[in-house]
């Protein structure tokens, strides 16, 4: 469910096996060093996921005896559980009658009810929320919640119509009966992404590329990075700061825009080539196969790789 939150199980599955051969149990996980999960994790974003993950395999270990807690409340204590994931797991693994709320969710319900309010309101959130746990049958919570998932997933689609001549609930759907499915869900207006331009260097010497790890909080925190300003630098500008860097740079080779969009900002990013004669002490140096290998470097980053 960690995993799953902001992708799709198809990205994931891959993801998955490989942290349950490299991790498979939860003792496991405790112990593991921050850089080995973090590699394990890289591609899938959201990083402080995997760091929460480490910390409540911890707290499981540590504080609970390796004792899992089977209760949505006991489940929302864990770091990174919230009541969408303490809900799938209260449901899914212990029956207990606490619904998943998810987008999927939200979509269903909305569509259901012809809600004119907006499902990305909290307070809607919420009492959709009630709703749903109060409907809860008696046995078989767990695949109620999946079906719902599934129902979202595979009918009641996100993008485009949905397939409402395969859907179970068409007979109690009121945006169906009425015609208007797709004029549901509601949403608030969004607001715009910030954009920050940033120029980054790809400082190659003797077949090595320069990076550094990020500071310890605020967005990627701990991850690597290749030397990067913000503001977007003029080619001089950028030789010139490579120069105080001690890289000692000798040729500008390339240069390359692109742009990597978070949840709330987007980068502009200018890279800069730079063949250099010197490996400054300020960074890390490590060729292009080993960073791929050993450093967790984030997609932002990563696609500027040779
Ligand atoms: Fe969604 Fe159509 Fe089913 Fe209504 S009938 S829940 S709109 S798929």
């Amino acid at each position: 469910e960690i995993m799953l939150q902001q992708t799709r199980a198809e990205v994931v599955k891959d993801y998955y096996l490989r942290f349950l051969q490299a991790f498979p149990d939860v003792q496991a996980l405790a112990a593991a060093p921050e850089e080995r999960l973090l590699k394990l994790w890289e591609g899938l974003g959201y990083y402080s996921r995997a760091r929460n993950l480490q910390k409540a395999a911890r707290m499981v270990v540590f504080e609970r005896g390796g004792s899992f807690p089977d209760t949505y409340g006991e489940l929302l204590t864990l770091p990174g559980v919230g009541p969408y994931t303490a809900g799938a797991i209260a449901s899914i693994c212990f029956e207990r009658p606490v619904p998943a709320v998810d987008g999927n969710v939200l979509r269903i319900l909305a569509r259901m009810l012809a809600l004119s309010e907006p499902i990305d309101a909290p307070a809607v959130k919420k009492r959709i929320a009630r709703s749903l746990a109060a409907v809860y049958p008696e046995e078989d919570r767990g695949a109620f919640t999946q079906s719902l998932m599934e129902l979202g997933a595979t009918v009641c689609l996100p993008a485009g119509p949905p397939r409402c001549a395969l859907c179970p609930l068409s007979p109690l759907c009121a945006a169906f009966q009425a015609g208007a499915a797709l004029d549901f869900p509601k949403r608030r207006e969004k607001k715009s992404r910030k954009a920050e331009k940033i120029t980054v260097f790809l400082l190659s010497c003797r077949g090595k590329l320069a990076v550094r790890r990020r500071g310890e909080s605020g967005l990627l925190a701990g991850l690597w990075e290749f030397p990067n300003e913000e503001g977007e630098l003029f080619e001089q500008q950028a030789l010139d700061l490579a120069a105080r860097w001690g890289a000692a740079p000798l040729r500008l080779t390339k240069s390359q825009r692109r742009t990597h969009i978070f949840t709330h900002i987007k980068w502009e990013m200018t890279a800069y080539f730079i063949d250099c004669g010197a490996e400054s002490s300020l960074f890390t140096w490590a060729e292009a196969s080993e960073l791929s290998k050993t450093y967790p470097l984030p997609t932002a980053f990563k696609m500027f790789l040779p």
